[in-house]
């Protein structure tokens, strides 16, 4: 996979109830040269959700035929579903020097750290787990075994936290919101970006010093 002056992929991972889908959404609406990735899934859509928008649908048999083709970036099993990323989701926009955020688990993450060099990897947490637990309890419709067993899966996806580059507490969402953006606007402002994205103003100001691919 070509990653030269290209875009930047960014992995996104949270625990259920850390509020990652409206941060990202927020996210969205501010950069438009952001994109998200639309993962496949064997899961069913859920009410509102659109096929290509927000997953791609597809049955098991479809999805082992996937990984047999080699199409995946990574994949993993949560909650007993499969989710993955194909190289299709992320390639074009990347080369097309977009930058891409995946919205993944930590088993994901880990596999494309392991294959590619250059990623940002953010997590996001709550700030405690007794907001996290109200966050999930949410309009108190679940009994307390359902939320125990959200309670313990939020915990063991927060347990991979430290395998990340930036961690971001969502407390109060428009410091979230900005961090996140923080993250993204010094990942720009990087040197290597920066010859990628600007090397004929940089050649020109440093008499070819710099700036020259
Ligand atoms: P949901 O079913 O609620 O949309 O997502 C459940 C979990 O699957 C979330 O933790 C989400 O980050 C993760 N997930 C969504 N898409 C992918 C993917 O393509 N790969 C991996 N590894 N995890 C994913």
């Amino acid at each position: 996979m070509n990653t030269g002056t290209t875009g930047t992929l960014y992995i996104v991972s949270a625990a259920s109830g850390a509020g990652k889908t409206s941060l990202l959404r927020a996210l969205m609406e501010r950069d438009p040269k952001l994109v998200i990735s639309v993962s496949h899934t064997t899961r069913s859509p859920r009410p509102g959700e659109q096929a290509g928008r927000d997953y791609h649908f597809v049955d098991e048999s479809e999805f082992r035929r996937l990984i047999e083709v080699d199409a995946f970036l990574e994949h993993a099993r949560v909650f007993d579903r499969r989710y993955g990323t194909t190289y299709a989701a992320v390639e074009a926009d990347l080369a097309a020097g977009r930058d891409v955020l995946v919205e993944i688990d930590w088993q994901g993450a880990r596999q494309i750290r392991e294959r590619l060099a250059q990623t940002v990897s953010i997590f996001i947490l709550p700030p405690s787990r007794d907001a996290l637990e109200q966050r999930l309890r949410g309009r108190g419709q679940d009994s307390d075994e359902v939320i125990a067993s959200r309670m313990a899966a939020a915990v063991d996806e927060m347990s991979h936290c430290g395998e990340y580059d930036y961690l971001v507490w969502n407390d109060d969402f428009d410091t979230a919101l900005a961090d996140l953006e923080a993250i993204i606007r010094v990942r720009r402002l990087r040197l290597a970006h920066q010859i990628g994205v600007s090397a004929d103003a940089l050649a020109a100001l440093t008499g070819g010093a710099v700036g020259v691919r």
